[in-house]
C-alpha cells in the first residue's frame, strides 16, 4: 500500500529507488536495477544482487513490476518517449464510512487492498492519497462500454458519506474544484465523469440518490437529460441498447436499470423502465 505522500516524492519513488532527482522524468517502470534489466545475455556473467531488505514495500513492488513486465528473453532496448499512463475516466465513489480517518487508515491497511487517489471529507478537505499517474485500486470489477479494466483508466475520488446522508454543499464544492482540475489537466471528456454504481452496477450502489449529479453535469462533470423537454421515444426504440449505448453493462439488466435510475430518475429506483424512464433514457441516449 503507498503511503499519502506529496506528488513529488511519489513521483521521486516511482521513478527512481536509487536517487530522487527534483527534475521528474518518466521513467516509472525503466529497468532501475542493471542485474534485473539486462538485455538477452550471451555470455555467463556474475551479477551482484541488490540487497533489498533495506527496501520499503512499495520500493519492493516497483522492483517486482519492473521484473514482471520485462520479458528479458526478448532483446531489450530503451525507448525514451513515454510516460506512466494517463487519466481518461474519472469514477466518484461514497465511502459508506463514518469518518475520513476511518477512510484513510483503510487505504493504509495492507489487507484490505482496496484506495483512492483522493478522498474529500465533508468539511471540503480535499486528501490526494496517490499520484494521478498511477493505477489506484477504486473500481473491482467493473465494465463501461468495452472496458473490463476501469482502474487502469481512471481516478478514483472517495466522498467521505455514510450512504445515506446529503452531500454537503462544501463536500461538492471541494469535489468540483478537483474535478475542474483533472479535466483540464487530462483533457477528460465530459461523459466520462461517472460513479462506481455506473461500472458496477451489480455490486456497488455509490454515489446513493443524494449525490447531485445533474449540478455536476451544469459544470460540464458528466451529463445530465434536457429537462422540460423530454419526449416520447420512437417506435422502435430499444431500451437495452440505449443503455448499452451509454456503457452500462446489461448482463445483469435489472441492476443495470435500477443504477441508471438511481441516477437519473432518483425518486424511483425500481427495476423496471416506466415511459417517463425511457424518456429520459431517451434524451441521455441521443448525447451518444
Ligand atoms: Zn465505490
Amino acid at each position: 500500500m503507498i503511503r499519502p505522500v506529496s506528488v513529488g516524492i511519489l513521483l521521486c519513488s516511482l521513478l527512481s529507488l536509487a536517487s530522487c532527482k527534483s527534475k521528474v522524468q518518466p521513467a516509472i517502470l525503466k529497468p532501475l536495477v542493471t542485474s534485473f534489466a539486462s538485455p538477452v545475455v550471451l555470455e555467463p556473467q556474475i551479477v551482484t544482487k541488490p540487497d533489498t531488505s533495506l527496501l520499503t514495500p512499495e520500493e519492493r513492488k516497483i522492483i517486482f513490476l519492473q521484473k514482471s513486465g520485462s520479458h528479458s528473453y526478448w532483446r531489450q532496448e530503451e525507448a525514451i518517449h513515454y510516460d506512466v499512463r494517463k487519466p481518461n475516466f474519472v469514477i466518484i465513489h461514497h465511502t459508506a464510512q463514518d469518518s475520513i480517518s476511518q477512510t484513510i487508515k483503510t487505504f493504509q491497511i495492507p489487507r484490505t487492498k482496496v484506495s483512492s487517489h483522493y478522498v474529500i471529507g465533508r468539511n471540503g478537505e480535499i486528501i490526494q492519497m496517490l499520484n494521478d499517474y498511477v493505477r489506484s485500486w477504486h473500481a473491482g470489477v467493473a465494465k463501461w462500454g468495452s472496458i473490463v479494466d476501469m482502474n487502469s483508466c481512471s481516478i478514483g475520488i472517495e466522498l467521505d458519506n455514510n450512504g445515506r446522508e446529503p452531500f454537503p454543499d462544501a463536500q461538492i464544492n471541494s469535489l468540483m474544484t478537483v474535478l475542474d482540475t483533472l479535466k483540464s489537466r487530462y483533457l477528460i471528456p465530459t461523459n466520462n465523469f461517472i460513479g462506481h454504481a455506473d461500472i458496477a452496477p451489480a455490486r456497488k450502489n455509490d454515489p446513493s440518490v443524494f449525490f447531485p449529479w445533474k449540478k455536476l453535469a451544469d459544470r460540464g462533470f458528466g451529463i445530465w437529460y434536457d429537462e422540460g423537454q423530454l419526449v416520447a421515444p420512437p417506435d422502435g426504440f430499444n431500451a437495452i441498447d440505449a443503455l448499452k449505448i451509454i456503457g452500462y453493462d446489461t448482463s445483469n439488466l435489472k441492476a443495470a436499470i435500477v443504477a441508471f435510475k438511481r441516477k437519473f430518475v432518483v425518486r424511483d429506483t425500481t427495476p423496471e423502465l416506466t415511459i417517463y424512464d425511457k424518456s429520459v433514457l431517451y434524451s441521455i441516449y441521443k448525447k451518444y
